[in-house]
C-alpha cells in the first residue's frame, strides 16, 4: 500500500491508499512542537503508527511547500513548517531506514487531480491553488513536470499581467518581490479587498484578475484542463464567470480551456503524494 504524508504549515496529514486508490486510513495531527528535532520525530512516529495500522511497510511519499535544493539537499522556501533550511528529506530517511520521495504539495495537488480528479483523462494539467497561498503544479501525461529548478508551475510568483495603472507595482510579496499573483489571488488578499470595496465588487475585480493570471498560463501552456483548490474554490460564480472573460487576454479568438473545481478537495494535496510511488 502508498502512504501520503501532507507537511502543512500547523499540521500533518497522512492518508494510505490501497492498490485501487481508495483511502483506508486518514489521519491528521498538528505539531507537537515548532523545534526541528522534535517536528522530525512527529512526522518519523505518524508514518510508523499508520504502517502499523497498515500491517506492512509502505511506499512514502511526502508533499509539502517549496523544494528540497537538489544540490544541498535543503528544504527551501517552506517558511511556516518546521522544516526549512533542514535537511528533511536525509534525516527522515535515516529515520525510517528507506528511500522516501519528496514534491512539493501544488504539485502533489495536480497529480491527485490528473490521475484520478477533475483532471482524469486530460493530457495536460494545471493545477492551481487559490488558498493561504497560490501555489500550481503541471501534469503531463499522467507525470508530474518538476522543472530543472524544482519550481515549475509557481505561477503565484510571477507579476500580474496587463497591471492596470491603479494596481501596478502592486504590494509587496513575502518573496521579497513587488506585485506578485499571489498578492491580489490569495485567500488574504482577497478578503482586503472585500473590506475595502464590498464582497460582489471584490469579487468582480478577483475574477478579472484570474482571467489575466490563467491566461497567461495558457498563453504559455495551454493546458487541457485548470483544475482549481484551495479556500477560494468553493466559490462556485468563478467557473461560470472566469471562462468567459479569458476571450479578452488569450492570444487566441476562441479559448475553450476547461475551467473546473479540484475533485479531492483538501485531500488532494495527500492523495497526491501517495502517489509519487507507482
Ligand atoms: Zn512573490
Amino acid at each position: 500500500m502508498r502512504l501520503g504524508v501532507d507537511v502543512g504549515g500547523t499540521k500533518i496529514a497522512v492518508v494510505l491508499l490501497d492498490a485501487s486508490g481508495g483511502e483506508r486510513l486518514r489521519h491528521r495531527i498538528e505539531y507537537p512542537s515548532r523545534e526541528y528535532a522534535a517536528a522530525l520525530d512527529a512526522l518519523a512516529r505518524q508514518i510508523l503508527a499508520a504502517e502499523k495500522e497498515a500491517g506492512e511497510r509502505c511506499s512514502v511519499g511526502i508533499g509539502m511547500p517549496g523544494l528540497i535544493d537538489s544540490q544541498t539537499g535543503l528544504v527551501e522556501n517552506a517558511y511556516n513548517t518546521p522544516y526549512n533550511n533542514k535537511p528533511l528529506k536525509r534525516d527522515l530517511e535515516q529515520k525510517l531506514g528507506k528511500e522516501l520521495r519528496f514534491a512539493n504539495d501544488a504539485n502533489c495537488f495536480a497529480l491527485s487531480e490528473a490521475v484520478d480528479g477533475a483532471g482524469r483523462g486530460a493530457r495536460v494539467v494545471f493545477g492551481a491553488i487559490l488558498g493561504t497561498g497560490v501555489g500550481g503544479g503541471i501534469v503531463v501525461g499522467g507525470r508530474m513536470l518538476e522543472g530543472r529548478n524544482g519550481i515549475a508551475g509557481e505561477w503565484g510568483h510571477t507579476p500580474l499581467p496587463w497591471m492596470t495603472g491603479d494596481e501596478h507595482p502592486g504590494p509587496r510579496c513575502n518573496c521579497g518581490r513587488l506585485g506578485c499573483i499571489e498578492q491580489f489571488l490569495s485567500g488574504p488578499a482577497k478578503n482586503r479587498e472585500r473590506d475595502a470595496i464590498g464582497e460582489d465588487a471584490a469579487m468582480a475585480r478577483y475574477e478579472d484578475r484570474l482571467a489575466r493570471a490563467f491566461s497567461m498560463i495558457i498563453n504559455v501552456l495551454d493546458p487541457d484542463v485548470i483544475a482549481v483548490g484551495g479556500g477560494l474554490s468553493k466559490h462556485e460564480r468563478l467557473y461560470a464567470n472566469v471562462p468567459p472573460l479569458l476571450k479578452k487576454y488569450v492570444y487566441c479568438k476562441n479559448p475553450t480551456t476547461p475551467i473546473v473545481r479540484a475533485r479531492h478537495g483538501d485531500a488532494s494535496g495527500v492523495r497526491g503524494a501517495a502517489m509519487l510511488w507507482p
